[in-house]
């Protein structure tokens, strides 16, 4: 059944233009200019979703949202503030209200319908940007997974983009974010740790360098000026012409240990992961979903070693019940014993680890540069093999670059496109 959909705006050529918009998008739509009329028709039939403009006379978007949220009966209404305006107090003002997203025009079709939709379904997308370790790889050997370092995305539905590493994949990411021609960036960047392939495309990433856009980065370190420097010292003359003060977006950057925090009802948890210098693993969960992000980690030999058990335990902890697990798969179990101690995992421990885990998905990530895509589907082929010998019930996925996933409560994700 198609979702109804209220929108008030004392602009008849927006309300008319925006109606068809949602019409042809599936959704069935009321339309009312003026304020009160509109809260009367919320309040005898309550739609699943209100597009409310600002800029109204009288009770304007932002006192409507608030009065809508006093209602016990409207709780799962979706709300979006139209605004034209693009200041951060009036989209934080929005938020705290109780708006599910806030919307600033002019905005195309397409991603007004995309933002609708995201947030109407509550999806939450996953996609990879960049699947291999250690180096780019380049030429035949990469043509089916892609040859980027890692950086792997969440688009929140309230807009927000939660971005995984910044490897090479991040230069496609920032292609792909300037060929939508998205609006104004709120992102939260979570750096794993600074080794090359986690940040080396960083200062490629051009959102950094347009006013408006709002980025808090966080990276291991104990304090603040630790992690801007694990982070954009390769910014200095010797390494790259630029320098980090060209960056014109509202920018933070935090230094992180282990612990939690939580920003607008995205909650992100750290451990420290087994691999040479602080490396961070990251759960980050959003509305009942989970996504982990393990990588770069070694899961030792346990027999015999307390430590290392002790080790899987608490990460299969850390990990529990999520619904992605993407973890640091690079060798098989035969190139393994050659790089003991190199801080990177191999087939068999990892389906230890999402199998203890129960783990909903388990995701086959940062492969090692010597591989060539035959080489990572033997790896896929191995781990859903180990998992089906053991009747887990873990999905074993080895995704490429350019895919996204959808992220849905407690079932596996489903491919929905390979973005081009
Ligand atoms: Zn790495
Ligand atoms: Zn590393």
């Amino acid at each position: 059944m198609a979702k109804r959909i209220i929108i008030i705006d004392d602009n008849a050529s927006t309300l008319e233009v925006t109606r068809q918009i949602l019409v042809q998008a599936g959704y069935e739509v009321s339309t009312f200019s003026a304020m009160q009329p509109g809260l009367q028709a919320i309040a005898q039939n309550p739609p699943d979703g209100v597009l409310l403009d600002i800029a109204m006379p009288g009770v304007d978007g932002l006192e409507a949202c608030r009065r809508l949220r006093l209602s016990p009966q409207l709780v799962s209404m979706k709300i979006f503030i139209l605004s034209g305006k693009r200041f951060d107090q009036e989209r934080d003002r929005a938020l705290r209200l109780g708006a599910n997203a806030y919307i600033t025009k002019p905005i195309t079709p397409a991603e007004l319908v995309r933002r609708v939709d995201e947030t109407m379904h509550g999806v939450v997308k996953l996609t990879y940007w960049g699947v291999r370790g250690t180096l780019p790889v380049t030429g035949h050997r990469s043509l089916r997974y892609g040859g980027n370092t890692p950086c792997v995305t969440l688009s929140i539905p309230d807009g927000r983009l939660v971005i995984f590493d910044a490897g090479s994949g991040i230069y496609e990411l920032s292609r792909s974010l300037a060929a939508a021609k998205s609006q104004r960036l709120e992102a939260l960047l979570l750096v794993s740790h600074p080794h090359w392939d986690h940040v080396n495309a960083l200062p490629f990433f051009a959102p950094l360098y347009q006013a408006g856009n709002r980025i808090e980065m966080y990276a291991p370190g104990s304090t603040d000026v630790d992690a801007e420097s694990a982070l954009f010292s390769q910014m200095g003359d010797i390494h790259f012409p630029i320098s980090s003060r060209e960056f014109a977006a509202q920018l933070t950057i935090r230094g992180l240990s282990t612990g939690s925090f939580e920003r607008r009802g995205l909650k992100v948890s750290t451990m420290a992961l087994s691999h040479p210098g602080l490396c961070l693993g990251y759960r980050v969960e959003f509305d009942g979903i989970s996504v982990c992000y393990v990588t770069d980690n070694e899961l030792f030999d346990r027999e015999g070693s307390r430590e290392s058990e002790e080790y899987m335990e608490r990460l299969a902890a850390f990990a529990h019940g999520t619904d992605v697990l993407i973890t640091d798969t690079t060798y098989t179990d035969a190139e393994y014993p050659r790089f003991v101690g190199w801080g990177h995992s191999r087939v068999s421990e990892v389906v230890e680890l999402a199998v203890r885990a129960e783990a909903h998905s388990v995701h086959l990530f940062h492969h090692d540069p010597s591989q060539s895509d035959d080489d990572i589907d033997r790896k896929h082929q191995d781990a859903a093999k180990m998992i089906a010998d053991r009747g887990a019930p873990v999905i074993c996925v080895t995704p490429s670059e350019g895919q996204t996933f959808e992220v849905k409560r407690s079932e596996a994700p489903t491919v929905v496109k390979i973005a081009s």
